[in-house]
């Protein structure tokens, strides 16, 4: 069993329904326990400023397969879910990262754990804290508390009207 971290990010077709809809799927996945996801936050676009707010979550769990098995997996649900290839750092119905495995390092050309973009995203870091805490590490990083510290000029809004924590089945 890893403990292992996943980002949920959406900008199209109903955000907040997507991630649900993600969460739920996620739930279902074999080898997969103890599922438990962050409040939802908005932030603008990362790439292309002419595309809608992202909406972000993260979700935590334990996971008993490889890492690659869990990649497929994710790219699955993202394929049934409708995503379409847009543009690099466009608008997407949902994207699902994996952030962290445990310890696990790889660095291979389609699947880098820990994710490579984390300290530059505080949509990862402040949901983060919210489900591990302050001091939680990843591996080759400072603790997210000194993450967000440096991510402070990011902008980033809680969605105190959005709980997708329900679409979690038992
Ligand atoms: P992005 O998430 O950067 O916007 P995509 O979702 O289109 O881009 O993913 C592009 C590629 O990133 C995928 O084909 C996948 O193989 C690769 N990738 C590498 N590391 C990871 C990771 N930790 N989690 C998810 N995808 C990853
Ligand atoms: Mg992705």
């Amino acid at each position: 069993m890893t403990l292992t971290v996943i980002a949920m990010g959406s900008n199209l077709d109903d955000p907040p329904r997507q991630l649900k809809v993600a969460c739920q799927r996620l739930s279902k996945l074999p080898g997969l326990s103890g599922l438990s996801v962050s409040r939802v936050f908005t932030s603008p676009p990362m790439g292309p400023q002419d595309q809608p707010s992202f909406f972000n979550a993260v979700a935590k769990c334990h996971y008993a397969e490889e890492p690659r098995r869990l990649l497929a997996e994710l790219q699955a649900i993202e394929q049934a879910m409708g995503r379409a290839k847009l543009r690099h750092w466009g608008e997407r119905c949902i994207d699902l990262d994996i952030i962290q495995m445990g310890e696990q390092l790889i660095h291979e050309i389609d699947l880098v754990i820990p994710h490579p973009g984390i300290s530059e995203r505080i949509f990862v870091v402040q949901p983060m804290i919210e489900l591990l805490g302050g001091d939680h590490k990843v591996p080759g990083l400072d603790d997210l508390v000194t993450l967000r510290h440096k991510l402070k000029y990011q902008s980033i809004s809680l969605c105190e009207d959005i709980d997708i924590s329900g679409a979690i089945m038992a």
